[in-house]
């Protein structure tokens, strides 16, 4: 279906501020109002950090409800196309994932450069279509980030990140289709865990806990505290928004061996070819072991307890080892805390 007939074509997935911008700059659109492309999105307080109006997704915003009155467009028309579809996304100015390969392909297909939506979301950690590793965008993300993204691509590069060797990409990429496919069958109350610890283990650092495991599993050391994030509920917030693409995928080979959506054998792999290359990575039976909880405060263990909610605990599963491990050393010693996770 050709949404604006004489307009170019959105990409598939692409963002609706992305498609603007594209349409904009044809010269044979004549724009009424040019400071539409200047527009800056209004900004509120949540707790200690100002948060940008999301001009990506929210349809309501006059910026979005100016744009397609200025190319009269039907605006319930442009939600069915733009709509986030599932995608739970980062705030607006941490939306700077992008893929290299998508952005240069636009290009030489004779295009402008798109944002796609998939690179907003959360979880975002591989280009669906390339099958390869995110990159980041090195320069503040304003309405025509894609097309820095593409210049940034025509730079010059020596890649020397060994992190970013096909065969290192491609066990990557088996195991993210692997968990993809295996949360498909999760029932809700389970991907709704997986979701919780994925957030959890790349928790960002605060003033008085270190960052999540995730950040630390390939060997890495992170800053050790942000004096912007203060509680935990905050700390799990900003942390994925905070995070790499290393640590994101981290975090959700571990939250999948937590809840047994991928199995040792497999990990073994990827691990012998880590070191292989001088990637650090723990040995298996010790991945539960280093998971911790960055509860810093009886409040922060409660608060824990009760975002996890009801989750199913069968008994022995590494679920049970790790929850088990983490009541008696930090609920019973340090917090004097009878409090049980899961059922
Ligand atoms: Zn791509």
């Amino acid at each position: 279906m050709k949404f604006a007939p004489g307009l170019p074509t959105a990409f598939s997935d692409e963002t609706i501020t992305s498609w603007l911008y594209r349409v904009f700059m044809k010269s044979r659109v004549v724009l009424e109002d040019p400071s539409l492309l200047l527009a800056d999105p209004q900004r509120s307080w949540v707790g200690v950090n100002a948060i940008a109006e999301d001009l990506d997704f929210n349809f309501g915003s006059t910026f979005i409800k100016k744009a397609l009155l200025s190319l009269s467009l039907d605006a319930n028309l442009a939600k069915c196309f733009f709509d986030l579809r599932g995608i739970v996304p980062v705030s607006p100015s941490r939306r700077t994932l992008f893929c290299q390969y998508c952005v240069r392909e636009d290009v030489a297909s004779g295009q402008m450069p798109g944002w796609r939506k998939q690179w907003c979301a959360r979880d975002a950690v591989m280009c669906n279509c390339h099958n390869v590793d995110l990159s980041q965008l090195l320069s503040n993300p304003t309405f025509q980030k894609s097309w820095d993204a593409f210049a940034q691509t025509a730079q010059p590069t020596i890649v020397s990140d060994i992190w970013l060797r096909a065969d290192l990409q491609r066990l990557r990429m088996i195991l993210m289709r692997r968990i993809q496919r295996w949360k498909g069958f999760l029932s809700v109350k389970d991907a709704r865990l997986f979701g919780h610890l994925y957030e959890l283990f790349l928790s960002a650092p605060t003033y008085n806990h270190d960052a999540g495991v995730a950040h630390y599993f390939y060997g890495r050391r992170p800053a050790r505290r942000s004096c912007q994030i203060i509680t935990l509920q905050d700390a799990i917030f900003y942390g994925v928004e905070l995070s790499d693409v290393q640590a994101r995928f981290a975090s959700q080979v571990l939250a999948a061996y937590v809840l047994g959506g991928i199995q040792e054998q497999e990990l073994s792999v990827f691990r012998h070819r880590c070191l292989t290359y001088g990637v650090k990575h723990p040995e298996i039976e010790e991945i539960i072991p280093m998971i911790r909880f960055s509860c810093a405060t009886v409040d922060d263990y409660c608060y824990l307890h009760r975002v996890l909610g009801r989750f199913s605990r069968k008994k022995g599963s590494k679920v049970d080892q790790l929850f088990l491990r983490f009541e008696k050393t930090v609920g019973v010693r340090i917090f004097n805390s009878s409090l049980r996770f899961g059922c």
